[in-house]
């Protein structure tokens, strides 16, 4: 029996030095930093959003670490059996009483391209699905936009319907029904110019819910079908 062949294994010196350029930095900026950071986690945001390595959470909204807790998955969905996303938002609602829930899709979303056009990818077809379904929810409304636009204009419906997903969930059923101040919202990123645009789909309550789905939809309908 032969050997296999040993590889040079990689071990990513340039990260390390970069990191503890960061570390060294952040510490000169803010004496005390990490220490603090040793104490608790107390952020006031969770985010849910597309893995895509052009969106990251912290950098984009400028916070630090320590100011917002982050789940991330392809095409930012919501699903009420996926246990690693609830158990993310149950701790982020209960035990953390973050007060907003972003939703933060992302134009040019390679997952939810690959929904709209039905490109076969693997195993995340399945996942993906789920983005179909929100495709299909709304035929009438794709249909009449314009093939170029497509593409953002569902990116920005998905992340409209997955905020109404994590509405649904037990966990924020129930904080809403306790009265805890939490409020939903519906962000999509734009990789090309760096800016954050509101789908108008914030909630504080679940009476607030539907008016919201629906300026959503109509400021949603102004732009791609105006
Ligand atoms: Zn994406």
């Amino acid at each position: 029996m032969t050997e296999p062949e040993k590889k040079t294994v990689d071990t990513l010196q340039n990260l390390f030095e970069s990191n503890r350029r960061w570390a060294a930095q952040k510490v000169v900026r803010n004496p005390g930093f990490f220490s603090r950071l040793l104490a608790q986690q107390n952020p006031e945001y969770m985010w849910i959003g597309c893995s895509d390595s052009r969106v990251p959470a912290n950098q984009i909204t400028g916070l630090d670490p320590g100011e917002v807790f982050v789940h991330r998955n392809v095409a930012n969905v919501v699903v009420p059996t996926d246990l690693n996303c609830l158990s993310t938002l149950q701790y982020a609602v209960d035990q953390l009483k973050v007060k907003h829930v972003l939703v933060v899709g992302h134009y040019g979303c390679g997952g939810v391209a690959a929904a709209l056009y039905e490109q076969r990818v693997g195993l995340a077809d399945n996942w993906i699905r789920h983005v179909r379904d929100v495709y299909d929810r709304h035929i009438r409304r794709m249909e009449r936009v314009s093939a170029e636009r497509q593409l953002d204009g569902l990116c920005e419906l998905n992340t409209i319907e997955q905020v109404i997903k994590v509405a649904q969930t037990t966990v924020v059923t129930d904080a809403w029904a306790r009265g805890q101040d939490l409020t939903l919202h519906g962000w999509v990123y734009g990789i090309s110019d760096g800016l954050i645009h509101d789908m108008r789909m914030s909630a504080g309550g679940a009476g607030d819910m539907k008016e919201a789905y629906l300026a959503a939809l109509e400021h949603w309908e102004q732009k791609y079908c105006g």
